[in-house]
């Protein structure tokens, strides 16, 4: 019950590539035969052999299954003698020959693997398939296999979340868990969901290349704003997911950087617990009112702040800024009192940079104005300050 979209995801991996894997190319990596709806070229009878000889244990090496797609409850097409998704056919008594449910040919096969993995929000905890509503009874690989199931190498389900997830997700945590599974390294560490924690542990938001605006209390009122869209309805202070960090695919993309709002895909509850995905999430309203009383006092500092450090040391002592883009104005007497005292709360304590007062000042011109063709044709001046007069 899938779109194949974590295919898609999986096949754009770059990071690392899973053609390394096909290939057999990476170092301390096995070579992998890959059998796959789509992407193998195995037709019928030849494609359905390797599943039949993993079932009977005529396979020679171990294998590992990796489920797409959520679960349907075959038990509801049976009623009416259908089924909603299968791979491959049996013979039965009457001489018919009738489809084998996808379901089926995993009870049969996640005894044996080595591993077994869930990739994808529909076959981690059922996602769409299994919304509200939905006629299949469709869900989770986890749902379907219940909590006592365990590999061949003593591993419950792996689940790789998202729709479509992250695909350099996928290839990191198959390569982690061949390392184990060869026995070169540990077992790498999971969540009590079966995520891998190193990928599955911070929330979108901390990672959002938005949540300066969020924190300064600054939000977009439509698509295509630049500011953060929780407003708009992103749930990304409370998802747990890397994708902003990562990008979708060769570190480029993710949903905020793409202009969208978190839906929070990634996410067990997904989607009815965070639906409708066009209204702001209740408890949002909480937190933003929070940042713009805060974050607007402490965004007009920061300005004050950055001001201060887009002008050179040297033009504050000229007073000018020579700029031939457009006019600086010089700041006000109030806002030089802010910066004279926080420059000595800057340093307080430690040495500021610069001379010592009264020595002389570096910078010809300071009580000589002149325009900038004067200095460059003085060559003396030049020597003067080359030679540090
Ligand atoms: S866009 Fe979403 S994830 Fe990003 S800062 Fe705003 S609320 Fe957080
Ligand atoms: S940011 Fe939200 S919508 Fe985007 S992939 Fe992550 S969980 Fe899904």
């Amino acid at each position: 019950m899938s779109c194949d979209g974590c295919t898609v995801a999986v096949a754009g991996a770059t990071n690392p590539g899973i053609e390394g894997l096909l290939l057999g190319i990476i170092p301390t990596m096995p070579k992998v035969i890959l059998h796959h709806t789509v992407l193998s070229v195995e037709s019928g009878e030849e494609f359905m052999k390797p599943m039949e000889d993993a079932w009977h244990g005529r396979l020679e090496d171990p294998y590992v299954i990796v489920a797409e797609g959520s679960i349907a409850d075959e038990r509801i097409a049976a009623r009416t003698g259908g089924y909603f998704s299968a791979m491959g056919s049996t013979v039965m008594e009457s001489g018919d020959s009738a489809p084998v449910p996808t379901a089926t040919w995993i009870k049969r096969l996640a005894p044996g693997a080595a591993a077994t993995i869930a990739i994808g929000t529909c076959a981690t905890w059922g996602g769409v398939p299994a919304a509200e509503g939905n006629p299949t009874g469709s869900m989770s690989l986890m749902d379907y296999l219940g909590r006592d199931y365990r590999s061949a190498f003593g591993l419950p389900v792996i689940n790789i979340p998202g729709c479509a997830p992250q695909g350099d997700n996928f290839t990191e945590t198959v390569f982690a868990v061949f390392l184990f599974l060869q026995g070169l390294g540990p077992l790498p560490s999971f969540d009590e969901l079966g995520r891998p924690a190193w990928l599955f542990t911070e929330t979108v938001h901390r990672g959002c290349t938005r949540a300066g605006y969020y924190e300064e209390g600054v939000f977009a009122h439509e698509y295509g704003d630049k500011e953060c869209v929780v407003e708009l309805g992103c749930w990304g202070p409370v998802v747990n997911c890397n994708i902003v960090k990562r990008g979708a695919i060769n570190h480029m993309g993710g949903c905020m950087e793409a202009g969208g709002v978190c839906i929070a895909c990634t996410m067990p509850g997904f989607p009815d617990k965070f639906s409708p995905f066009f209204k702001a999430p209740p408890g949002g309203i909480i937190s933003t009112t929070a940042s713009r009383g805060l974050g607007g006092v402490i965004r007009r500092l920061r300005l004050l702040s950055n001001r201060k450090g887009n002008t050179e040391v040297r033009w504050d002592v000229l007073d000018a800024v020579p700029s031939g883009w457009g006019n600086v104005e010089a700041p006000s007497i109030p806002l030089k009192a802010v910066e004279f005292f926080y420059n000595k709360w800057q340093h307080w304590g430690v040495k500021a940079p610069g001379r010592p007062k009264g020595t002389e000042e570096r910078f010809w011109g300071a009580d000589r104005p002149g325009t900038s063709s004067d200095y460059l044709d003085n060559s003396s001046a030049r020597e003067d300050v080359r030679d540090g007069r």
